[in-house]
């Protein structure tokens, strides 16, 4: 946390491949980026906004997250890189897990880790609280493809238990949190869960907004983790309408996420 610190930062999308961001923090002339697949667009955007690279934030070993890190290196050989711990890298980087905090003094940020178990089994998210942004206070998360808008990542190396303790970590931070995901499948997402709360006045509200922000190919991100809350089928395994939607009634929330889950990967 830092107070009383005069700041103005900003965070912008780079966007890569078909769906990926890669977002870019800027504080004067520095850049930290998170989750860079691929260095030609983060090149090119720190070039035109004449920043240096100061930092790189990994959040799981996919290669649409790494693959841009050691052309970056070699150009930004003073480039700190950050990954986690339980994972393999074959560049060079801090290797980092819960309870590490990671200072980046130059932007006024701290940075805290957060383990996220289950589309990779050494996902991390960085959080952080109070950043001074447009003039008042944020909390913001970095959380790869573990939480997308109105949805989730898939389950490849965890299991649906660990996956859905990840997401209600996610879910008990502050609710005005900014939620910085990693795709832009907030619109396919939507649609999904609307299948399975097609009641949610929420949900309807939020399908509407994203259908015009996307018909102007705006960026449906940063959410909020109120807005996902409210929204995201994978954090309201409890709701009523979800449960007889799909036949389970009172079942664990365990279960009602399993299957959605499932649905999900087949929708
Ligand atoms: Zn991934």
């Amino acid at each position: 946390m830092i107070s009383g610190m005069q700041h103005n930062l900003q965070i912008i999308p780079i966007p890569a491949f078909k769906d990926n961001y890669i977002w870019l923090i800027h504080h004067h002339q520095q850049a930290v980026i998170v989750d860079p697949g691929d260095a030609i667009p983060v090149l090119e955007t720190l070039r035109q906004l004449n920043l240096t690279l100061h930092t790189i934030l990994i959040t799981h070993h996919h290669q649409d997250h790494i693959g841009g890190v050691s052309l970056l290196q070699t150009t930004y050989p003073h480039a700190k890189v950050y990954a986690p711990k339980l994972e393999q890298f074959t560049f060079e980087h801090l290797a980092v897990s819960e309870l590490d905090t990671i200072h980046l003094k130059e932007f006024c940020l701290s940075f805290s880790v957060i383990d996220l178990p289950g589309h990779t089994l050494g996902h991390i998210a960085y959080f952080c609280q109070n950043v001074e942004k447009n003039s008042h206070l944020e909390n913001i998360l970095f959380c790869g493809d573990t939480l997308f808008g109105a949805g989730c990542g898939r389950i490849f190396e965890g299991t649906a238990t660990q996956m859905q303790h990840s997401l209600a970590k996610l879910a008990a931070l502050p609710t005005a949190t900014k939620v910085y995901c990693t795709h832009e499948y907030t619109l396919q997402n939507i649609n999904f869960a609307l299948t399975l709360e097609p009641n949610n006045k929420a949900l309807i509200e939020r399908f509407i907004e994203t259908q015009k922000i996307r018909e102007i190919n705006l960026p449906s991100l940063p959410s909020t983790i109120a807005l996902e809350l409210a929204t995201n089928p994978f954090l309201r395994c409890y709701s009523n309408e979800i449960q007889s939607a799909i036949h389970l009634k009172n079942a664990s929330n365990i279960e009602v996420f399993s299957t959605i889950r499932e649905l999900r990967n087949n929708y």
